[in-house]
């Protein structure tokens, strides 16, 4: 006979709201590795409506739903909550080695990737200390005229020509371990520096946009970067600083403080991702903000079936109502870009006019433009 021991802590709650506040608490220190939520819980709130209320503050919360055969079948509960990968079905009765397995194996999952953030974190750490980081750049256009508006400077980590890791995952890792200002403050002494070559080698002043985390927008994050402003000579006119949570932002609040002083600086604030996450219109309200980023998945869905073009179309006119830019993100497509001109848009970033290139690459495009510029004026 094979006994297994479950080294894990069990903790309990007898209705949704108060695990709710449990789960709450405890992302602060040590997350669940797996939740059990009955499907029954009189008087208070089913399981269906505890589980939605746990991935509203938790997405990422591994829930196991104890649910008789009686009631809702998974097809219904999938129409309910969507399909999502975090999330299983025990019929009952079960027995508790079935709990033992789930609980085994959900754990190991977890430990696995805490592990491999954990080696990544410190990979990241070094490679940020040994200056192995690199940026990218993509140019923002004018769609009218084809010229470039901006070149947004976007943070790669390569070795030997290839990537260690994608963007958005070491940008999690960066943020989660705190080394997110060390990384940002790199890319933006970098762009500076870039800032003030390019306009060396092109004689053109074009704009470099750099994506800020809200968490370094803490207090001194201003001073610092009037200072890196000063050792390389520039004006804040030519960096633009892109921010994508706006619901770190709220009014009154430091970070809206620090971003205040930044625009006062001259710096150019850029929204970013707008309409995806956490951005609302209250965030595009916000003074700081000059230009509005449309999220890329909107781009994705504007053909001639869809309903996004009335949404696109709206937030164009919001943000020209309230004096701000738009540029509209991942822009694919002849026929997409069509559909934008219709609608009034004046700037344009995708794969469509480049992908983001070596610096060098950037300081050609740059020189190519103004000979195509020149060639059709005359
Ligand atoms: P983002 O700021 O929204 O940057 C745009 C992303 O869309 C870039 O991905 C870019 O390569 C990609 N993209 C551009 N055009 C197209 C297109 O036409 N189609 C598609 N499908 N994608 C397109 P990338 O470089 O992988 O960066 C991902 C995210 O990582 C960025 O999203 C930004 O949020 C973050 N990131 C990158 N560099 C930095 C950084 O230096 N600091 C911070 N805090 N975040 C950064
Ligand atoms: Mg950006
Ligand atoms: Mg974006």
């Amino acid at each position: 006979e094979v006994i297994v021991k479950l080294n894990c802590v069990v903790d309990t709650a007898t209705q949704g709201h108060e695990g709710l506040e449990k789960i709450r608490q405890s992302r602060l220190t040590e997350p669940y590795d797996v939740v059990f939520v009955d499907m029954r819980m009189p008087p208070g709130w089913d399981g269906l409506r505890t589980m939605r209320e746990i991935w509203n503050i938790a997405p990422d919360q591994f829930v196991v739903l104890c649910s008789a055969y009686s009631d809702y079948s998974f097809d219904d509960i999938v129409r309910e909550l969507g399909m999502k990968s975090n999330f299983l079905i025990l019929h009952k009765p079960f027995e508790p080695d079935e709990v033992l397995q789930i609980v085994q194996s959900v754990a190991a999952k977890t430990s696995r990737q805490d592990r491999d953030d954990r080696n990544l974190g410190s990979q990241l750490e070094r490679a940020i200390a040994k200056e192995e980081l690199s940026l990218a750049f993509q140019p923002i256009i004018v769609l009218k005229t084809g010229e470039i508006w901006a070149f947004e400077a976007l943070c790669r980590w390569d070795i030997d020509g290839k990537p260690v890791s994608r963007p958005d995952e070491f940008i999690r890792v960066a943020e989660e371990t705190g080394l997110i200002c060390d990384l940002g403050n790199w890319v933006l002494r970098e762009a500076m520096a870039c800032s003030k070559q390019l306009e060396y080698a092109t004689n053109e002043s074009i704009r470099i946009s750099v994506n800020v985390s809200p968490l370094q927008l803490k207090p001194g994050f201003d001073d610092a970067l009037a200072y890196m402003l000063k050792v390389n000579d520039l004006r804040a006119s030519s960096i633009g600083l892109e921010i994508t949570e706006s619901r770190c932002i709220d009014t009154g609040s430091a970070s809206e403080k620090i971003l205040a002083n930044l625009r006062d600086l001259g710096f150019h604030i850029l929204l970013d991702d707008f309409g995806s996450g956490y951005s609302n219109l209250l965030g595009l309200a916000t003074k700081a903000f000059e230009t509005l980023k449309i999220d890329r998945l909107f781009c994705a869905g504007l053909h001639s079936s869809s309903c996004t073009i009335p949404i696109v179309k709206s937030v164009i006119e919001v943000a020209n109502g309230l004096g701000k830019t738009c540029i509209v993100e991942g822009v694919e497509t002849i026929q997409q870009e069509k559909t934008l001109r219709g609608l009034g848009c004046n700037l344009v970033q995708g794969y469509l006019y480049s992908p983001p290139m070596s610096f060098d690459k950037a300081i050609e495009w740059v020189r190519e433009g103004k000979k195509r510029s020149i060639r059709s004026a005359a």
